[in-house]
């Protein structure tokens, strides 16, 4: 950042004379000063900005056209200053993950939503540490089996970024699942083995205009967090369309939290739940999910739009096939 100042103040005086004009002098060691603390060096900057304060008053006794050409050289100044140090606070902070080795994560709360689901929280090292895993992407979670065999798993945190200090898993635990076996064993107080970011899909704002998102049970994980993503950023006006389809009421993962999403951005997100078997009282769908419901629930085919899709094999399965008989070209999909 120095060297940046020193060469564009260089420029300025068209030849690299040893004894600047005073007013340049001073202007570049603002430029300086301004940098070392950006760069959070204090105790150069706070002498360079001593030096600034000294030539202001060496200043007092020149001429007025020197002192206004100062004062303008010392504004231009101090909104670069301002501006370096914008750039240093908006700059990301490090993540916790290593997408080549395994890192241990502390497991500080388990809690049971369903007889199978329950929402594991871990901490990160600090209270201020982000996990740093981009929209979109997911992290490889390693454990062992019943046998005692090592199995590793994707999973998607339902925590963004903006979640200091520690993200959240919601795992749904199959009687016979390998990994399922591991997340049911563990207690507060272990660790777990994560590595990432992994997989194909990164999120930028406003790469559609709409998504239409097809999730089947745990599959809405990685709906979820893009979804937040987007409902959360004020700037962002992607239209999220989900379906989200399960096979009995109390299998529909975070509703409670998806329903307070629909209520608070009703014209950004809406959701139509299918389910297998519905209770008595049902607006939703029922049965699998048809072409009819895509049609009537999705965004037209079109090149701005996308359709997300995650859920067990056969439903993606199918899903693939009525998007296709629908007119959604193999751009315009993708599968978590
Ligand atoms: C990108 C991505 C993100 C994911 N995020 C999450 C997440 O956040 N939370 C989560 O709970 N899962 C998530 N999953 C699924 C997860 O990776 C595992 O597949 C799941 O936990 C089952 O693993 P397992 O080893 O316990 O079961 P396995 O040993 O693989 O399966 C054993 C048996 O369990 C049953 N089973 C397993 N998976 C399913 C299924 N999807 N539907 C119906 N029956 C099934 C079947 O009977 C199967 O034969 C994600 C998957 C992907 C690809």
């Amino acid at each position: 950042m120095i060297g940046r100042g020193d060469e564009s103040m260089g420029d300025v005086s068209h030849g690299g004379e040893d004894n600047p004009p005073p007013s340049l002098r001073l202007a570049a060691v603002a430029v300086a000063a301004a940098a070392a603390s950006a760069e959070g060096g204090n105790r150069e900057g706070m002498d360079l900005w001593h030096e600034v304060s000294g030539g202001m008053e060496f200043l007092q006794g020149q001429s007025t056209e020197t002192a206004v050409a100062v004062a303008v050289a010392v504004v231009a100044v101090a909104a670069g200053a301002a501006f370096l140090l914008l750039l240093r606070s908006s700059k990301k902070p490090k993540g916790c993950l290593d997408p080549e080795n395994f890192k241990e994560f502390k497991l500080v709360e388990k809690r049971q939503i369903s007889h199978n689901v329950a929402k594991f929280r871990f901490a990160l090292p600090t209270p201020t540490s982000v996990l740093g895993l981009p929209i979109g992407q997911h992290i490889s979670c390693r454990g062992q089996d019943a046998t005692g065999e090592e199995v590793i798993k994707p999973y998607t945190p339902t925590t963004l970024d903006s979640d200091l200090g520690r993200f959240e898993l919601v795992i749904k635990m199959y009687p016979q699942g390998r990994m399922s076996h591991h997340f049911r064993e563990m207690k507060v107080g272990d660790y777990l083995s994560v590595r990432g970011p992994k997989g194909r899909f990164k999120y930028q704002p406003g790469q559609v205009r709409a998504f239409g998102m097809l999730a089947g049970g745990s599959g809405i994980t990685p709906m979820f967090q893009v979804t937040r993503a987007i409902l959360e950023n004020p700037s962002d006006n992607t239209k999220v369309h989900l379906i989200y389809a399960n096979v009995t009421y109390d299998d529909i993962l975070l509703k409670e939290e998806l329903d307070s999403m629909v209520e608070t951005y009703p014209d950004h997100f809406k959701i139509y739940y299918v389910l297998n078997q519905p209770p008595e009282v049902w607006n939703g769908g029922v049965g699998f999910v048809s072409m009819e419901m895509i049609q009537t629930h999705f965004p037209a085919p079109a090149a701005d739009i996308q359709i997300l899709r995650c859920g067990p094999p056969p439903m993606n399965k199918a899903m693939a096939e009525h998007l296709e008989n629908l007119g959604y070209t193999k751009e315009m999909q993708f599968q978590f």
